[in-house]
């Protein structure tokens, strides 16, 4: 009885999922397109194309060059003075979480009250919203790296693809393999099942190589591990076994990482990436450039600090001077490290890891603030283009697809006002945004 019911069930579902998908890629097929702009950077090479055109048909890019003659029968977008880039990927995203920021200290209660009072159902939401902010802002495609409940990421990821809502490609991770605890902080026995709810702990290699299977049966795309929760850390040997157990079944690795034996850890390891790394000798950098282990420097600037304290709450100048004694060290220890990476030849990836609540910008025009803080540490606009884009997509094995404009890959475009290489803040103002061929957002 139960067998036919959902064998029906499954049928209805499937013819369902048939028409959605057919409803999305049907907002492809238009006929060609044509988008001109004064200026295309591709994403891979260091050359501006003047006079750029880009050919569009169905979900790829066609053609892309300085004055190709366009088809009679194509639809010109022409976006004048104007710099067409590849849609930018963000590596290390937190769609399903939301946090106050106004009193940093209590962190790990604001990620307890998240967990306890948010469903999954009611997280997914959220992330339906935010994904559309990053989608709108530009970023076609994102990582998200956990904080999402139990597979919230993945639902997200799956209505995305299913054309029941407008977000960016999701490459999700499910929940985050932890020591025990998680990154929660030491809590009572009674209170420690919250934690699965959020992470998946491990004790030793095998348990280990467990969690990352049931990852991948859970639907992840990618692996994120703590290295240095709170309090407990991942052992080497552990993190060997969910590398090994990981590239086996051919999927990249995501460690979070800060100090030194964290980032040796997951270096040793053989990680893809290692997240933050506030905090990282040169010895490990070095491993990392001859690894080729990406660095996803997570960084802020100092008014993105402050916003993200004071909220919408004019702040004193005492406080503010407070803010900035306390930030500054922080900050300069970051940008001190991004400079040792690219000088030691470490691969870098963009990633915002924004998750709180900001005043003045929605979740998207946050995450692209990550930007201002790489140009502060001295990467110029073209390094920063390709960190968001081609390196992305290096990153998350999805090259072969996106993160540069050429033919045969998806048309995932966007373009933002004049010349970004002149002030990278023009990243930050995308007026026109294309996912897989389908116009998102054309601001004339
Ligand atoms: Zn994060």
């Amino acid at each position: 009885m139960r067998t036919v019911l959902k064998c029906c069930v499954s049928t209805a579902l499937v013819c369902v999922l048939a028409s959605l998908v057919h409803k999305q890629s049907a907002a492809a097929q238009g006929g060609p397109i044509a988008i001109r702009a004064a200026r295309l950077i591709d994403g891979k090479s260091e050359t501006v194309v003047n006079d750029a055109v880009v050919l569009v048909e169905n979900d790829k890019i066609t053609a892309v060059g300085p004055g190709l003659k366009i088809s009679p029968d194509s639809k010109v977008i022409d976006l004048g003075d104007a710099t067409l880039l590849p849609g930018f990927i963000d590596a290390h995203t937190h769609l399903l979480s939301e946090m106050d920021g106004t009193n940093l200290t209590l962190q790990d209660v604001e990620m307890l009250r998240i967990v306890a009072t948010q469903s999954t159902a009611q997280r997914a939401l959220l992330g339906a919203k935010l994904g559309r902010e990053d989608l709108e802002a530009g970023i076609t495609t994102v990582r998200d790296l956990g904080n999402s409940g139990v597979n919230g990421d993945v639902a997200l990821r799956d209505a995305i693809n299913h054309g029941w809502l407008l977000g960016p490609r999701i490459v999700a991770a499910t929940r985050a393999l932890a020591a025990q605890g998680g990154q929660f902080g030491p809590l009572t026995p009674q209170a420690q099942p919250i934690i699965e709810q959020e992470y998946v702990t491990i004790h030793g290699p095998e348990s280990a190589r467990q969690a990352v299977r049931q990852a991948l049966y859970d639907g992840a795309n990618c692996i994120k591990v703590i290295v240095n929760g709170s309090p407990a850390n991942v052992t080497l040997d552990e993190m060997k076994a969910i590398v090994d157990e990981a590239h086996t079944a051919g999927v990249k690795v995501a460690a979070h990482a800060i100090g030194e034996k964290a980032t040796r850890i997951a270096a040793e390891a053989g990680a893809d990436s290692i997240e933050h790394a506030y905090i990282v000798p040169d010895h490990v950098l070095k491993m990392m450039a001859e690894k080729h282990i990406f660095l996803v420097p997570t960084d802020g600037t100092l008014q993105t600090f402050e916003d993200m304290t004071f909220g919408a709450r004019q702040p004193s100048a005492e406080e503010k001077s407070r803010t900035e004694k306390e930030f500054q060290p922080f900050i300069e220890r970051s940008r001190d490290r991004l400079r040792r990476a690219r000088k030691m030849g470490v691969p870098i990836a963009s990633g915002s890891d924004m998750y709180l609540t900001m005043p003045k910008q929605n979740r998207g025009q946050a995450s692209l603030l990550v930007f201002e803080a790489y140009a502060e540490a001295g990467m110029t606009p073209m390094e920063i283009i390709q960190a968001a884009t081609r390196n992305g997509a290096e990153l998350l094995g999805m090259l072969d697809r996106i993160g540069t404009l050429e033919a045969g890959k998806l048309a995932d475009i966007i373009a933002v006002p004049g010349d970004p290489l002149k002030g990278v803040k023009a990243l930050e103002r995308a007026k026109f945004v294309m996912k897989g061929g389908a116009v998102i957002k054309n601001e004339k």
